[in-house]
């Protein structure tokens, strides 16, 4: 998120500095699957679903640029996403799932389980499922580098120093505390993902807490049609000759070791939606923190306490799909323009009020 707005800032003409620290256990972006899931991923009548459609936009509109002037690829795939009905009770979830999201002017198709035999004769079909062929997937550890790239290119600075907390002297924003230095701005933006809510000298709690995620990676199976598919709380994608699964949704603190039985459950799931990965030997494994909020929602936008204080972060499951779009939204805000109106629902006063 960090990086994302930096660019954008960049590209809006503003002297740019991004501090970040030295690599830590547990970031979301580094462990992330880089899925582009806007419809999959939505809820019935979703309420931030243009947001996340927008998200996906934005990088079939940024990725070339983004590659031209960084020469980093962020291996974006427009390929769709395919949600498997494991049970028969997810059939007219998933076929209300089509319809609504049809009526917000989006494909979507539901499929029987004999088109998806046809299509991908190595999964097991179930009970149909929910195609969504504009979804996609990137690289989010590309995205980063080509993020930060480019704001470099533009002019920014990336500082390794690790932030401590807000500067504030009589009222006023000045800045970042750093570990090393302090880093004065005019403005701040908060976007230390799971971390957020740990440094001094907030203006209010912020309700972040770390939701941990584990993923394996094991080879992808010689022949298979490369597809990204979701069954019963877990999802696979390919990525190089990697098949790529997860992932667990737990509270567990900070702690990001991974732990057999995670790898044991995300197996045994992925075996309902490709019985063959039962044969498979195990591969690598590994933890990231996403930044979760009480309502899934993520917390984008000013703080109406402190001014030059901004806040882009709490983006849980879904930070990859958000990040180009929410990195655009801050610059437009810090910019002074208005913010559209749907952002109303992510506003960082809704929590702590008081
Ligand atoms: C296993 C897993 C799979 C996921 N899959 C997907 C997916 O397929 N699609 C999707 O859209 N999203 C996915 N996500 C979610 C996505 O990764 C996160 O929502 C997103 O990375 C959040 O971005 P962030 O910048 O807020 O946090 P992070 O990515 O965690 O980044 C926070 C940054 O803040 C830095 N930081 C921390 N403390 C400080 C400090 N004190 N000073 C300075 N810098 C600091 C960290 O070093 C880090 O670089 C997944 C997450 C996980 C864990």
């Amino acid at each position: 998120m960090g990086a994302s707005c930096a660019r954008a800032l960049a590209v809006a003409g503003a002297r740019v500095t991004v501090v970040r620290p030295p690599r830590l256990a547990g970031e979301a972006w580094a462990a992330a699957a880089g899925m582009l899931a806007a419809q999959i991923e939505a809820g019935p009548e979703e309420a931030l679903f243009n947001l996340g459609i927008a998200g996906r936009a934005f990088y079939r509109r940024e990725a070339a640029a983004l590659t031209d002037s960084t020469g980093i690829e962020i291996g974006l795939a427009q390929d769709g996403i395919l949600q498997v009905a494991v049970e028969e009770a997810q059939v007219e979830t998933l076929k209300a799932k089509v319809a609504w999201q049809r009526q917000q002017a989006q494909r979507a198709d539901w499929l029987d389980p004999t088109e998806l035999e046809e299509g991908w004769p190595w999964l097991r079909a179930g009970f149909g499922g929910f195609w969504a062929p504009e979804d996609g997937t990137l690289d989010p550890i590309g995205l980063v580098e080509a993020f930060l790239a480019d704001t470099e290119r533009r002019g920014g600075h990336i500082v390794e120093d690790r932030i401590t907390g807000l500067w504030r002297e009589g009222g006023r924003l000045m800045g970042g505390l750093g570990e090393q230095k302090r880093h004065p701005a005019d403005a701040v933006v908060i976007a230390a993902g799971a971390w957020s809510g740990r440094l001094d000298h907030l203006p209010r709690p912020l309700s972040i807490e770390p939701v941990r995620g584990q993923m394996i990676a094991l080879d992808w199976p010689k022949g298979a049609r490369s597809v990204t598919v979701y069954g019963d709380h877990c999802y696979l994608l390919r990525r190089g000759d990697e098949l790529l699964a997860g992932a667990t949704m737990e509270h567990a603190g900070f702690a990001t070791a991974p732990d057999p039985a995670a790898m044991a459950d995300i197996t045994s799931r992925l075996t309902t939606i490709y019985p063959a990965i039962a044969a498979a030997k195990p591969g690598r494994q590994w933890a990231g923190l996403r930044p979760g909020t009480p309502d899934g929602l993520p917390i984008i936008g000013p703080e109406p306490r402190l001014d030059g204080l901004w806040y882009a972060t709490g983006h849980g499951r879904n930070g990859v799909l958000l990040a180009g779009i929410t990195g655009e939204l801050i610059a437009q805000g810090i910019g002074g323009e208005p913010l559209p109106e749907e952002l109303r629902l992510v506003r960082p006063g809704r929590f702590w009020d008081w």
